[in-house]
C-alpha cells in the first residue's frame, strides 16, 4: 500500500508491504515495488494518512452491541423525551414484558438535569416492568419492576448498594450499585446466543469504521467469552482481549473455587485472538458511588463504599496472582486506588508483580503519591477522556469544583513512564476514539465545559495512548501498536493528519479503510 505511513508515529515512510496478514516490510514507493514479488497487488490510498490501528484498552463491545436493541435515550432532552421513547417501545411490546433501555445516555443532558422518577416510569409503562440503566452503577425502574423484584420502602439497603428514597423515605425507582439492583437484573430475559452473534458483528463492524482494530473486553461471564470464541471463526473484524468478571457478590470460599476452577491463567500468545487477558475486579462505584477519603461535595458525610474488604480483595489478589492471573481493578476514588494499591503491593514478590502487568481502570482521582506507586509496582492504567466527557457534570455536583477539574490528571500520567493505555469505557460513553482524543487534548466535556486544562495531552501523546499504550496494557506490545517488519499488519488509512490538525480537525477525522491482519475490514471511496 502507498500512502503517508506513519509507521510509529514518530517516523515518516511512504509504502507498507503486508504479507500473511504481517509486515513485511516498510520503505519508500520504489523500493517496496522492486522488494515485493512480481504481480503483488499495489493499493494506492492516493495521499491518505496510514497510522496503526486504535486500541481501546477499556471497552464493553458486546454490551455496546447488545444496547443497540434497547430503548436508546442518547437523543433525549427532557424526562418528557424518555416518558415518550419508552412508550412508543410499550406499544410494540405484549403487556407484562421488560422494557430495556440502553444505558449509553445521561440525565445532564436532560431539561431537568435529573434522573427520571418511579412515577414518570409509571406513566410511560403502566403494564410493563422497566428496566432503566444509566452507565454501569445506576438502574431506575417503575413500581412493577420493584414490585417483580421485591424491593420495597421497609427494605434496609443491601451492603455495598442503596435503594434511593425520598424526604418521605419512598422509593424514588432509583437503585445505586449492583447489590442493590441485581434483584432486578437477575430478572431481565438473558440475551441468546443469537443475540449476542448480532450485537458482536453490529458493534465489530461500526468499531472497525471507527479506526478501532482492538480493543480489552473488561469483564465477561461463561457466555460472553464463548461468544467472543464463536465470533472470531466467523471473521470478527476486531482483535479482543478478554476478561473474566469477578463476581464480588460471592463469598471468599466462592470465589476462590470459581478461581481454582479457572485454573491456571492461560498466558497470553499473542499469536491468535481472542485472547484472555485476565480478571476484572470492579472495586467501588461510579461518580455516584466511587469510593473516597472526604465526602462528597453534595453529601458530606457520604463516602461512597468500597465492594469488598480490603482484607477479602488482598487474599483474592494474591490467589489469583500466584495462579498466574493478570488483575485489572476498577477504581474510581482515591480510597478505591489505595486499597487496590495496597493490594497489589501485597500480591507477591515486587519484581514477580511488577513483570505480571496488572493493570488499575480509569484511576479518576488518584490519592497523593498514587502515580508513583502504580509506577513503581509495574502497573499500568487505562483512561478514559470519553468518562470525563459524558459525566463531567456528576462530578462537580457529588464530587465538587476540584476533585473534579483534577480527575483523570492524563497530563501527569502520561509523564510518569506508567504504562497509559487509552479507552472510552462504551456503552457507559460513546466509542468514537476521534471525540475521546479531541476530549484528551482539550479537557471539553459535555455540559460541563472544560474541565482542569493543565491535564491536556497532544494530539501525538493521545494516539500513542490509543496505540502503543494500549498495546502494552494488552500486553501485546510484540505485535500490535506500531507498524514494523514481523508485527500484525493491523492499520488504519485517514482523510487528514491528526497529528497537526486542531482539536475540532481531529474529532472530524474519517476513517478511509481499516485493515486488520493484512485483510480491509472497513473501507470507503
Ligand atoms: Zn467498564
Amino acid at each position: 500500500m502507498v500512502g503517508d505511513v506513519a509507521p510509529t508515529l514518530d517516523t515518516k515512510s511512504r509504502a507498507i508491504w503486508t504479507e500473511d496478514g504481517r509486515i513485511r516490510a516498510l520503505g519508500g514507493e520504489d523500493e517496496i515495488r522492486r522488494a515485493s514479488p512480481t504481480g503483488a497487488e499495489m493499493v494506492d490510498l492516493a495521499g491518505a494518512v496510514v497510522m496503526p490501528g486504535l486500541i481501546d484498552s477499556h471497552a464493553h463491545l458486546l454490551q455496546t452491541g447488545l444496547g443497540w436493541s434497547r430503548v436508546s435515550l442518547a437523543d433525549a432532552r427532557s424526562i418528557d423525551d424518555i416518558v415518550q421513547a419508552i412508550a412508543e417501545r410499550v406499544r410494540a411490546t405484549p403487556d407484562g414484558d421488560w422494557i430495556q433501555c440502553s444505558s449509553r445516555w445521561h440525565e445532564t443532558r436532560l431539561r431537568e438535569g435529573r434522573l427520571p422518577t418511579v412515577e414518570e416510569l409509571d406513566r410511560a409503562a403502566p403494564r410493563h416492568p422497566v428496566y432503566l440503566p444509566r452507565g454501569g452503577h445506576v438502574v431506575v425502574t417503575n413500581h412493577i419492576g420493584l414490585e417483580l423484584a421485591g424491593i420495597t420502602a421497609s427494605d434496609t439497603d443491601p451492603e455495598g448498594g442503596q435503594f434511593v428514597r425520598d424526604g418521605e423515605r419512598k422509593l424514588t425507582g432509583m437503585l445505586l450499585e449492583a447489590p442493590a439492583f441485581r434483584r432486578l437484573t437477575r430478572l431481565l430475559p438473558q440475551a441468546t446466543e443469537e443475540d449476542r452473534q448480532a450485537a458482536l458483528q453490529e458493534a465489530g463492524t461500526a468499531f472497525s469504521r471507527s479506526g478501532i482494530t482492538s480493543v480489552r473486553e473488561p469483564g465477561l461471564d461463561v457466555a460472553g467469552v464463548k461468544a467472543y470464541q464463536t465470533a472470531v471463526d466467523r471473521d470478527h473484524p476486531i482483535r479482543t482481549s478478554l476478561m473474566w468478571r469477578v463476581d464480588l457478590g460471592q463469598t471468599d470460599d466462592e470465589r476462590t473455587e470459581w478461581l481454582e476452577q479457572l485454573g491456571p491463567a492461560p498466558g497470553v500468545q499473542n499469536d491468535g485472538w481472542p485472547e484472555v487477558w485476565g480478571l476484572k475486579i470492579t472495586l467501588d462505584g461510579g461518580v455516584e458511588g466511587g469510593y473516597f477519603k472526604e465526602g462528597y461535595a453534595n453529601d458530606p458525610q457520604q463516602h461512597g463504599f468500597p465492594l469488598t474488604s480490603q482484607e477479602s480483595l488482598n487474599r483474592f489478589v494474591q490467589r489469583a496472582h500466584t495462579f498466574g492471573w493478570r488483575i485489572g481493578i476498577h477504581v474510581v476514588g482515591d480510597a478505591a486506588m489505595d486499597m487496590a494499591l495496597i493490594a497489589f503491593e501485597g500480591a507477591g514478590p515486587t519484581e514477580q508483580v511488577v513483570r505480571r502487568g496488572h493493570v488499575l481502570e480509569h484511576a479518576f482521582v488518584p490519592p497523593p503519591g498514587g502515580i508513583e506507586r502504580t509506577r513503581r509496582l509495574g502497573l499500568g492504567v487505562t483512561l478514559q477522556h470519553a468518562l470525563v466527557y459524558s459525566l463531567g457534570g456528576n462530578m462537580r455536583t457529588y464530587w465538587g469544583e476540584e476533585r473534579a477539574a483534577n480527575c483523570t490528571p492524563t497530563r501527569e500520567w502520561v509523564d510518569s513512564g506508567v504504562a497509559v493505555g487509552a479507552g472510552t469505557d462504551t456503552p457507559v460513553t460513546d466509542f468514537d476514539p476521534w471525540l475521546n482524543i479531541f476530549g484528551f487534548m482539550t479537557r471539553e466535556t459535555d455540559v460541563a465545559g472544560v474541565l482542569g486544562p493543565e491535564h491536556r495531552i497532544t494530539a501525538a501523546e493521545a494516539l500513542r495512548m490509543y496505540t502503543t499504550g494500549s498495546a502494552k496494557i494488552l500486553g501485546a506490545g510484540n505485535v500490535v501498536g506500531s507498524l514494523e517488519p514481523g508485527k500484525l499488519a493491523d492499520f488504519i488509512c485517514l482523510d487528514r493528519d491528526p497529528l497537526s490538525a486542531a482539536p475540532d480537525e481531529v474529532r472530524a477525522t474519517r476513517v478511509l479503510r481499516t485493515v486488520v491482519g493484512g485483510r480491509a475490514v472497513h473501507s470507503i471511496g
